[in-house]
C-alpha cells in the first residue's frame, strides 16, 4: 500500500510553523469528522488519516523523527498509525486530539463524570462570513443535543427496569485466577456499570437518551475572529436531575476575497499602474466602512505601505479599533506599442545621465576591479 506523506494529507508545506499546522488540521478535521459525514466510510479513513497526520506533525520531537526516518522511524518509538483499525477502537484517541484543539466536547464526547451517560458542556461549530465577523449579527445555529430518554427514565431499560448485575454482584468488577493471582478485570456483562439491564428500551434502543435538534439564536459580537468561542449558557445537554449543560460555539470565519485579516488590522492590497506610482496619485479605495482616498506620493514604492488608523476591526474585547494598511503593487503594462515605446524613450533620453543609474554607481566598482585579474 502507497503511504500518504502527513504533511501531504494536512495540505501544509514542509517548513510551515506549528499554527498553520494547527489550522490546517482544524479546517480539514472539521469537514471529515464522521459527524458531518454519517455512514461515509471514505470521509472516516480520511478522518483517521488526518488526526494521525496532525498527532505526528504537532509533536515537534515525532515531527522531527518522521522528517529524518518517516513513518518507519515512529513504529521504531512504538508509534502506529490508525489504519486498518476500527473507528470505536481509536475514537477515544481521536476525541482527545479534536477536543486539545478545539476545546470542549464535540457532541458530547469529552470523558463524562461518574453517573452521567455523556458530557453536559457541548460544542458546536458554525461558520460566518468575514462580514458577520467584523460586524457581528444575530445568526440561528442549528444543533442537537442530548436529553434522557422520557420512556425510560435515562436508564436505557425497558419501563426504567434495571437489576443488579448477576455476574459481578454490582461490583462492575470481576475477578480472574490464573495460578495463585487473582486478577480484578472490568465485568464483560455490564461493563463496568453493576446494573444491566433486562430489556432494552425499544425507544432509545438501550442508549438511554435521545437526540433533539433545536436551534439557538447566537448573538455573534462585533469583531469575533477565526477560532473564537463564545459561551450559550443553559444550550448544552440535559442530565437526568434536570441540569443542563452550556453550548460551546467555535466560530470559522470565511476569507474575504480583498480585505485580510490578521488580529484587528485589515490588510488591502492595493494596485497601482506605474506611471501612478511615478507621478503620484489619489485614488479611491474601500475600507471596512465606506470609501477613503488614497494620496499616493510621487515614486511610491512597491509594497509601501500606507496606515489608515482606526479603519480595521473592532476588538472583541477591549473595543478598540485596529487600523486599516493599504500595501500597493505596482502593475507595469504587458504590452507596449509602438507608440508608447517611442514616448517612453522619448522620457528615457530626457533623464539623461539619471535614466542610467547602474552606470554612476558601478564606476568605482569597475575601477577596483581592474587591478583585481591583472596577471
Ligand atoms: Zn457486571
Ligand atoms: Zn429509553
Amino acid at each position: 500500500m502507497t503511504e500518504m506523506d502527513y504533511y501531504e494529507i494536512l495540505e501544509v508545506e514542509r517548513t510551515c510553523t506549528q499554527a498553520e499546522i494547527k489550522k490546517a488540521y482544524r479546517k480539514l478535521a472539521l469537514k471529515y469528522h464522521p459527524d458531518r459525514n454519517p455512514g461515509d466510510k471514505e470521509a472516516e479513513e480520511k478522518f483517521k488519516l488526518i488526526n494521525e497526520a496532525y498527532q505526528v506533525l504537532s509533536d515537534e520531537e515525532k515531527r522531527a523523527v518522521y522528517d529524518r526516518y518517516g513513518k518507519a522511524g515512529l513504529e521504531g518509538q512504538g508509534f502506529h498509525g490508525y489504519q486498518n483499525q476500527s473507528y470505536e477502537d481509536i475514537m477515544d484517541d481521536l476525541s482527545a486530539i479534536f477536543e486539545s484543539v478545539f476545546g470542549g466536547g464535540f457532541n458530547g464526547r469529552r470523558s463524562k463524570g461518574s453517573g452521567e451517560k455523556y458530557n453536559l458542556d457541548l460544542s458546536a461549530q458554525m461558520e460566518i462570513s468575514f462580514k458577520e465577523a467584523v460586524f457581528g449579527c444575530k445568526k440561528e445555529l442549528r444543533y442537537r443535543y442530548k436529553k434522557p430518554c422520557e420512556a425510560c427514565g435515562g436508564t436505557g431499560a425497558e419501563g426504567g427496569e434495571v437489576e443488579v448485575c448477576d455476574y459481578c454482584q454490582g461490583q462492575g468488577q470481576v475477578y480472574m485466577r490464573q495460578g495463585f493471582m487473582t486478577f480484578a478485570q472490568t465485568c464483560p456483562r455490564c461493563h463496568g456499570a453493576g446494573k444491566t439491564v433486562k430489556k432494552k428500551c425499544a425507544k432509545c434502543a438501550g442508549r438511554g437518551y435521545e437526540e433533539v435538534e433545536t436551534t439557538v439564536t447566537v448573538d455573534i459580537p462585533e469583531g469575533v475572529d477565526d477560532g473564537n468561542r463564545l459561551r450559550v449558557p443553559g444550550a448544552g445537554n440535559v442530565a437526568n436531575d434536570g441540569r443542563r449543560g452550556d453550548l460551546y460555539v467555535t466560530f470559522y470565519v470565511d476569507e474575504d476575497e480583498h480585505f485580510v485579516r490578521h488580529g484587528d488590522d485589515i490588510y488591502l492590497e492595493v494596485p497601482v499602474f506605474f506611471t501612478q506610482a511615478v507621478l503620484g496619485d489619489t485614488i479611491e479605495i474601500p475600507t471596512l466602512r465606506g470609501k477613503k482616498e488614497l494620496k499616493l506620493p510621487q515614486g511610491a514604492r512597491d509594497k509601501q505601505q500606507f496606515v489608515f488608523r482606526n479603519e480595521g476591526v473592532r476588538n472583541v474585547h477591549s473595543g478598540q479599533l485596529g487600523n486599516l494598511i493599504a500595501q500597493i503593487r505596482i502593475v507595469y503594462p504587458k504590452k507596449l506599442n509602438d507608440e508608447q515605446k517611442e514616448l517612453l524613450h522619448k522620457l528615457q533620453e530626457s533623464f539623461g545621465i539619471e535614466s542610467q543609474p547602474h552606470e554612476s554607481v558601478f564606476e568605482s566598482a569597475f575601477e577596483k576591479i581592474k587591478g583585481w585579474f591583472k596577471k
